[in-house]
C-alpha cells in the first residue's frame, strides 16, 4: 500500500514546492495528474522495469518516459554509450560521424526513408515535416485527425470544426484563428469523411499526418481500409502522407507502424516519417525522414529552412544509437510483444472476474485499455468513442493500481509501454493487483 496516505508526504510537500515556481508544478501538462486527480509522484530514481517516488515507494513503470524507455531504464550498454559520448564533449554545434551511423541505422530499419534530419523533440520533427510538405506542393491546407497528437505546434493545436467544409478551431490560446485556417480534421477511421474532405479539398491539400496507431487516444489502430484509402487519396490528389510514428515508431515494430500496414496493404509507404521517442532511448532527439528528392528541398540544399542548436547532439545520438542496437537485436520484439499481449489479455480476463467490461489491444511493446460501457462493446475507433468509455473507473482503477505500486498512464487517453526490463512476475504482479483493484 501507499507509504503516503496522508496529506503532508514527500510528494506533496514537492508538488507544493514546484507549484510555486513551475505553473501547475510540471513541465509537461499531463504529469500534473490533473485528468486523475490526486499528487503527481516525484520521481528520484528508476532502474530496469521501476520507479520510486519521493517517498520510497516503488512502481512497477508502464510509462516508461512516455515511449523512450523500451529497453527499461538503466540499460547498461546504453548508460555506458552515454558516458564515454559526455566524456568526448557534450555539444560541438558541428557534424559528427553518429549523426551518419543514426542516419544510416534509420534508413536501414525504414523502407522509403533515405534521408533523415536530426531534431530535439517530437514536436519539432513534426512541424519541420509540416514546412516541408508544404515547402514541396506549394500548397497550404493540411488534413489531421481528430485525438492524434503532433507536438504542439500551433497548426495541430486543432480540434474539428463544425462540418467538413469548414476548417479547424484551435484548441489552445494563442493561436490565431489565421494559423489554423488551413488545417482540416476529420474523425479518425471514417472512410466516408475521407472521400468527402478529398473531394472538396484534395486539390489544396499540402499533405495528410497522422499516427498509424494512435497512442495519444490511448490505443487506436488506423483500420486497413482507412489507411488505404488515406495512401490513394494522396497520391490521387498530390498530397504528401506524413506517417507520424514519433510513439509507434521501433516500438510497435522494428520497421515501425508503417511495416505493419506494408505487410497488409501492398505498395504502402509514407512520403514523410517522424519519429521520437524511442530513438533517442531517453534523450531529446527526434528525426524526420523521407526521400533523397524529398529531404533535398530542406536548408541548406533547398528553400525549406530548419535549423537547431542542438541538433544532432553527440551524447542523444550515442544514447538513440546504443537503443537501436539493442531492439535490433533478434527476438527483441517477439519477446516483448509476447510480454505485453500477456498484460492486456490478463487485465481484459481480471475484468471479466470481476464482472468489469475491460477492453485492450496491443502491438509491440505498445498497449491500451478501455472501461467499456458494456461487455458487448468492442474497441473504440476513434476519438468520440474513446471519450465515452468508462472516466469515472478509469480514474478508480489508476489510483487503485498506484496505490498497489502500479505506474499506468494518469488519464484514459494516454497509451501505456512495456519494456525489454518487464519480467513475467512484474506482468503478474501487476495482474494479481489489478484483480484486487478490479473487485474493489
Ligand atoms: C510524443 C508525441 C509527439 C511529440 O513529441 P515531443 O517529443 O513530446 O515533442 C508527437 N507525435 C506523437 C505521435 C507523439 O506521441
Amino acid at each position: 500500500m501507499s507509504t503516503e496516505a496522508g496529506t503532508d508526504g514527500p510528494n506533496e510537500r514537492l508538488f507544493a514546492r514546484a507549484q510555486r515556481l513551475i505553473p501547475g508544478g510540471v513541465n509537461s501538462p499531463v504529469r500534473a495528474f490533473r485528468a486523475v486527480g490526486g499528487t503527481p509522484r516525484f520521481i528520484r530514481r528508476a532502474q530496469g522495469a521501476y520507479l520510486w517516488d519521493a517517498a520510497g515507494q516503488r512502481y512497477i513503470d508502464y510509462i516508461g518516459s512516455w515511449g523512450p524507455m523500451i529497453l527499461g531504464h538503466g540499460h547498461p550498454a546504453v548508460l555506458d554509450a552515454v558516458q564515454r559520448a559526455a566524456r568526448d564533449g557534450l555539444s560541438f554545434g558541428a557534424p559528427t560521424e553518429a549523426e551518419i551511423e543514426l542516419a544510416e541505422a534509420i534508413a536501414a530499419l525504414v523502407p522509403g526513408v533515405e534521408q533523415v534530419r536530426l531534431v530535439s523533440s517530437g514536436t519539432e520533427a513534426g512541424m519541420s515535416a509540416l514546412r516541408l510538405a508544404r515547402g514541396v506542393t506549394g500548397r497550404s491546407k493540411i488534413l489531421k485527425f481528430e485525438g492524434c497528437y503532433h507536438g504542439h505546434a500551433d497548426a495541430l493545436l486543432v480540434k474539428a470544426g463544425s462540418g467538413l467544409a469548414t476548417f479547424g478551431v484551435s484548441t489552445s490560446a494563442g493561436v490565431p484563428a489565421e494559423v489554423v485556417q488551413h488545417t482540416l480534421v476529420l474523425e479518425y477511421n471514417n472512410v466516408a469523411q475521407l472521400d468527402e474532405a478529398f473531394a472538396l479539398h484534395g486539390a489544396q491539400l499540402a499533405c495528410a499526418i497522422i499516427e498509424p496507431i494512435a497512442g495519444n487516444m490511448n490505443f487506436v489502430r488506423a483500420s486497413l481500409p482507412f489507411m488505404r484509402r488515406l495512401r490513394e487519396l494522396c497520391t490521387q490528389h498530390g498530397a504528401l502522407l506524413i506517417l507520424d510514428e514519433v510513439m509507434t515508431g521501433f516500438r510497435v515494430a522494428l520497421g515501425g507502424a508503417q511495416s505493419l500496414y506494408a505487410a497488409q496493404i501492398p505498395g504502402f509507404r509514407p512520403d514523410i516519417s517522424v519519429f521520437g521517442k524511442v530513438i533517442g532511448g531517453g534523450m531529446p532527439l527526434a528525426a524526420f525522414g523521407a526521400s533523397r528528392d524529398i529531404m533535398s528541398r530542406l536548408a541548406p540544399l533547398g528553400p525549406v529552412y530548419q535549423a537547431g542548436t542542438l541538433s544532432g547532439n553527440p551524447v542523444a545520438t550515442a544514447c538513440g544509437l546504443a537503443t537501436l542496437r539493442e531492439i535490433s537485436l533478434p527476438g527483441f520484439f517477439d519477446a516483448l510483444a509476447a510480454r505485453t499481449r500477456a498484460l492486456v489479455e490478463g487485465l481484459a480476463a481480471a475484468g471479466r472476474d470481476a464482472g468489469v467490461p475491460l477492453v485492450g489491444d496491443s502491438e509491440g511493446g505498445m498497449f491500451g485499455f478501455f472501461f467499456a460501457r458494456s461487455f458487448a462493446e468492442g474497441l473504440p475507433q476513434h476519438y468520440g468513442a474513446v471519450m465515452a468509455t468508462d472516466q469515472p473507473r478509469f480514474n478508480r482503477f489508476f489510483h487503485a493500481m498506484l496505490d498497489r505500486g502500479v505506474y499506468f498512464a494518469p488519464a484514459l487517453y494516454e497509451a501505456g509501454f512495456v519494456s525489454a526490463a518487464h519480467t513475467a512476475d512484474d506482468v503478474a504482479a501487476t495482474l494479481q493487483a489489478a484483480a484486487a483493484a478490479l473487485r474493489a
